[in-house]
């Protein structure tokens, strides 16, 4: 058992930080949304691979979020969330700060990256990456680690945030980490809390759609035919509407329509109220 402190404000993360630093011990940060499972800890045992102290910040980030989502019943804890990371022992650090410490009165920044954040889950979540790029670019300058740690659960969002920092030159390496599943195959999640039996059995179903997928491809399937393929095969397993199931280059994200060295598949569909995301190496 070892728990992490906690600070609510940049000056204190800072201070601390800065501490660290200047003993020569290198940083990592590990941004999160609270709730936090086996894959948010899977990124803090990542974290401290490559660093001597590890920060996790805790932020329900409400620019990533339309109005019509699900911010007002995102699962917030943060005292169950603390004692978690203390049964771990692995975070240092846990940086919880209010909404206002992070957007103060008359906000108004945004950060809008192309590239990789076009298509996908922008077209169905338009708000979504200029959300994240901004506090993603917050947190960063806030804490000033040497690494942060993203999972590949969120495979669209780790390449936009390389994006970002690539083009804004900031000081930190992005590192990405595999996804975590249940033995299902169902990739963990916060939000898999709001799904009722029934939903979670189909949802387990998205995980084996994508095995699908890929083994079409490995067979030579056509990318077009494979990914209308796993379509019909979320439709036929329960989901009552599927986003997207896309092959593509699994470096840039950008389109293909033959099979090249690198490719991922990705898809997004919907169950209840819920909706699910998940990828794999093709
Ligand atoms: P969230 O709290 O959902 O915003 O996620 C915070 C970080 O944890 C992101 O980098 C996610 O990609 C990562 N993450 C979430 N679920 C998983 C998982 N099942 N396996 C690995 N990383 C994950």
């Amino acid at each position: 058992m070892k728990a992490p402190v906690v600070v609510t404000t940049v000056r204190d993360l800072r201070r601390k930080v800065e501490s660290w630093l200047r003993d020569g011990q290198r940083v990592a940060l590990v941004p999160t949304m609270g709730a936090l499972h086996e894959g948010h800890l899977s990124l803090v045992a990542a974290a401290r691979e490559l660093a001597n102290r590890t920060v996790v910040s805790i932020f329900v980030n409400p620019a990533q979020f339309a109005p019509h989502e699900d911010f007002g019943r995102y699962p917030r804890d943060l005292g169950r969330d603390c004692a978690y990371l203390a049964r771990q022992g692995l975070a240092d650090l846990v940086f919880a700060p209010e909404t206002r410490e992070l957007y103060s009165d008359g906000f108004a920044t945004r950060i809008e990256v192309g590239g990789p954040a076009l298509g996908l889950e922008s077209e169905f979540r338009p708000h979504f990456f200029s959300g994240v790029a901004t506090v993603v670019a917050k947190l960063l300058m806030a804490a000033h680690p040497n690494v942060a740690v993203f999972g590949e659960k969120d495979y669209q969002q780790l390449l936009v945030v390389r994006r970002l920092v690539r083009d804004l030159g900031l000081d930190v390496t992005i590192a990405g980490a595999p996804i975590v599943r249940e033995e299902s195959g169902l990739a963990l999640s916060s939000r898999n809390a709001y799904l009722d039996p029934r939903e979670r059995a189909v949802a387990v179903k998205l995980n084996r759609a994508l095995k699908c997928v890929v083994e079409r491809v490995r067979d030579n399937c056509s990318i077009s035919a494979a990914e209308a393929a796993g379509k019909e095969t979320l439709l036929a397993a329960g989901f009552e509407s599927v986003d997207y199931v896309a092959i593509r280059d699994a470096d840039t994200l950008a389109t293909i329509n033959m099979p090249v060295a690198n490719m991922r598949v990705l898809a997004a569909a919907r169950i209840g109220s819920v909706r699910l995301i998940d990828n794999m190496a093709v």
